[in-house]
């Protein structure tokens, strides 16, 4: 007898074997939605693999039914979650989770259907309406039968319209004789709105774009000795356009095309370039749509009514059938990495999806991430560059300022702006032209210090500074997200000497409204972003010229498109450079690269001024000087030398718990157990605390595991993590290429 394992209802964690009866023999396949008893009742579920036998003990029911003929997860799909689950270490049913939206899993979000009336029966009707044409007394049925026998079905609603007398008594009576009839049609939510989108046609492609063009018709037919191309592009070379028309392609050839963006990139213009090519046959899915639309965007595309997905991390998971191109833009983006299990990287699963069912893989940016150039270096990937701006337009002018040298304009005056950026910010301002002044603030705020006995303010629960903010007069914790008032006299010997360390936006912006007066200026960082439309509102005061400064931090760093702003201005470029991190130095340069991209997307050439006190480290320069190759060797040699990724695989392992020597005891025994499996190609460090030590109050170890050849060790992880008992309060988890070591 054959047996199917299916999910019934994955919150439940758990896969159910049901038996196959003869009559459905063949049809019930791995993915296919099918309809059990459960309990006393019937619910539905998916498929997921099939068996000869199965191990319960007692009887096993059948399955009663299959839910219509496109309701199943496509096969490849659910290949594609047991690699995820094998490959990051995450149990089946997390990976299988992934694959299907909340909305489309619960059960819970119905189709959207509304109801329409229409003729039952055409001769009768007419009758009818021969019969009492002159009758009074009948005039409203004859109208709405004479609505219904001309315009055929329609809502309650249109019958409203057409027959101004309407009254819903009348419509019944009909129905009731048997004239007219109900029927239930399918609606889908609207995603788009009313907003009317003017069509584009393709672009006459540049040389560049020629060339990966080219490259990308011999992937689609098959002629490539690789499935994925590194598309390296500066900003403007004009990758979108490549991407069109690669989709257009792919259409040519009968596929479907999924396109991933970072969601910071999923802005109404970058919906408007996809939706003005290919018109509503497009389906975006972003993480502000309902429920409803969720579960109708997936079912669009499941039902083949579309044929392209744009959308975050998760529309790698659209369920295509037909899939010819998967397209990652921006691929160096950490965000595509997920910080739940399973702790996926969104780029490297789309390069797996691509192999199973023989779609192309085009991964584009313009500072890729080091694991992508090493893969085109050694021929894994192919590579298309494109340097030019498509409107041979001038690149910024960088320049550097040695802040060490470079003192405060004034004696006693703010140290935070150079002479040189003064200047230049004070230029723009005469002449009517916009600024940015940029500042990374992760790692470096502003806190609290006693002048007296160097008591630090910090966060009980995690082990970081407290954040101090002036204008609130309140410490924060960006960890927790914990607040108290700010001290005014040191908790710990009562002095009053309070001092505050480091430089934080608000910092600057005060600052900056002191030097720069009468600059009219706006702040976009967490702390003043709070209501949803708060970005767009600043954003749109600073797109009309109502600010000359706009200052900032990573939340302004990427995509924004304004062509007044011809100065950007990096007020500390070291930060993030110390992290204790192997990627600080990409990070940087990739930080750099993106802010200096702001400036001059006008007419006017820009100008960027990065300050630093470091005005030789390698990044710094690299990224001034534009040179991403130069950068890349550079990088690539000392992750070769230190045994980083790319030339190792990392895997982190985290211990988190409130007792602090139980879960140092158990991260150890874990770890004696993880080294019975290391060998020589295996470096593996810990158990301890990780450079965090503490969240929310849980104490964290980590054990961080680099090397070749880790497929066994992975075995050996996966049944510790998953599969042993873990001691109470402690849990532990497994991050397989961790894109953070803190
Ligand atoms: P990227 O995605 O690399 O930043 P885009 O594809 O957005 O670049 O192109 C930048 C600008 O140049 C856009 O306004 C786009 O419409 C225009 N563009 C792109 N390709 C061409 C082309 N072949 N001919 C003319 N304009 C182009
Ligand atoms: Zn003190
Ligand atoms: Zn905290």
């Amino acid at each position: 007898m054959a047996v199917a394992k299916v999910i019934v209802d994955l919150a439940l964690d758990k896969e159910f074997d049901y038996a196959i009866p003869a009559e459905l023999e063949g049809r019930v396949k791995v993915g296919t939605m099918v309809s059990v008893p459960f309990g006393s009742s019937r619910r539905d579920g998916y498929v997921l693999s099939l068996a000869e036998t199965s191990d319960y003990a007692g009887k096993i029911k059948p399955i009663l039914g299959i839910c219509g003929d496109r309701a199943h997860v496509p096969e490849q799909l659910v290949t594609l979650g047991r690699w995820m689950a094998d490959y990051y270490c995450c149990s089946q049913e997390q990976a299988i989770r992934t694959l299907l939206p909340a909305a489309v899993r619960s059960g819970k979000v119905k189709p959207k259907k509304r109801r329409l009336y229409r003729i039952a029966d055409r001769e009768a009707a007419s009758d009818f309406v021969a019969v009492n044409a002159a009758k009074p007394s009948a005039a409203l049925r004859v109208d709405l039968l004479k609505s219904l026998l001309s315009d055929g079905a329609q809502p309650i609603e249109s019958l409203k319209v057409s027959v101004p007398a309407f009254s819903n008594s009348s419509l019944q009576t009909l129905v009731r004789k048997g004239l007219v009839e109900t029927v239930e049609e399918l609606v889908r939510r609207d995603v788009f709105g009313e907003g009317q989108v003017i069509p584009t046609k393709p672009l006459e492609p540049s040389p560049d774009q020629k060339k990966a063009l080219s490259t990308i018709r011999k992937m689609l037919d098959g002629e490539t000795s690789s499935h994925v191309l590194l598309l390296l592009g500066v900003t403007n070379s004009g990758k979108t356009e490549v991407y069109l028309q690669s989709i257009a392609m792919a259409l040519e050839r009968g596929k479907s095309s999924i396109v991933l963006v970072p969601e910071i990139s999923l802005t109404p213009q970058t919906v408007r370039r996809f939706r003005a090519r290919f018109g509503d046959a497009l389906s975006i899915l972003h993480s502000r749509l309902s429920d409803g639309e969720r579960f109708d965007e997936w079912n669009r595309i499941n039902d083949g009514e579309v044929k392209i997905a744009v959308g975050a991390r998760s529309a790698l998971f659209a369920p295509f059938r037909d899939l010819g191109l998967i397209i990652v833009d921006e691929e160096h983006e950490s965000s595509y990495k997920q910080s739940e299990a399973p702790r996926y990287s969104a780029r490297d699963v789309a390069v797996m999806r691509g192999k199973l069912e023989g779609a192309v893989v085009i991964l584009g940016s313009a500072t890729p991430s080091a694991e992508s150039m090493y893969n085109a270096e050694t021929g894994k990937f192919l590579l298309a560059r494109m340097a030019a701006q498509v409107d041979n337009k001038l690149p910024p002018h960088i320049r550097i300022v040695d802040q060490r040298l470079d003192g405060p304009p004034e004696p006693g005056k703010s140290t935070f702006f150079s002479r040189m950026l003064i200047e230049a910010v004070r230029d723009r301002m005469n002449r009517g032209e916009q600024s940015i002044l940029f500042l990374n603030r992760r790692g470096y705020a502003r806190i609290m210090i006693c002048g007296e006995c160097g008591f630090e303010a910090r966060c009980p629960d995690c082990s970081v500074s407290y954040t101090y903010s002036k204008q609130r007069e309140l410490l924060s914790c960006h960890l927790c997200g914990g607040v108290i008032p700010a001290y005014r006299e040191c908790p710990q010997c009562g002095s009053e000497k309070i001092r505050y360390a480091g430089v934080g936006t608000e910092k600057i912006e005060a600052a900056a409204g002191a030097v720069f007066y009468p600059a009219r200026i706006a702040r976009m960082d967490s702390d003043t972003m709070r209501g949803a439309d708060d970005y767009e509102i600043v954003l749109e005061r600073f797109r009309r010229g109502e600010l000359d400064i706009l200052i900032g931090t990573q939340m302004i760093a990427k995509g924004l498109h304004f062509p007044n702003v011809t100065l950007v201005g990096i007020i500390n470029a070291d930060l993030g450079l110390s992290m204790p991190d192997f990627r600080a130095n990409e990070r940087t340069f990739q930080l750099i690269t993106q802010v200096a991209g702001r400036a001059g997307r006008g007419d006017i050439r820009g100008e960027v001024i990065i300050q630093t006190h470091n005005p030789e480290n390698e990044t710094i320069l690299y990224a001034a000087n534009r040179d991403f190759d130069g950068f890349s060797k550079f990088d690539l040699e000392f992750r070769e030398l230190l045994d980083y990724p790319p030339y190792t695989h990392l895997i982190t392992v985290f211990f988190r718990g409130e007792d602090e020597s139980k879960l140092a005891d158990y991260a150890t025994a874990f770890s004696g157990e993880v080294r019975k499996y290391v060998h020589d190609e295996i470096r593996i460090a810990g158990p301890s605390p990780s450079p965090i030590e503490r969240i929310k109050g849980k104490f964290r170890y980590m054990l961080v595991i680099r090397g070749r050849k880790m497929k066994i060790l992975k075995q050996a992880l996966r049944v510790l993590a998953l599969h042993r008992p873990v001691p109470k309060g402690i849990d532990v988890y497994v991050d397989v290429d961790a894109q953070s070591l803190l």
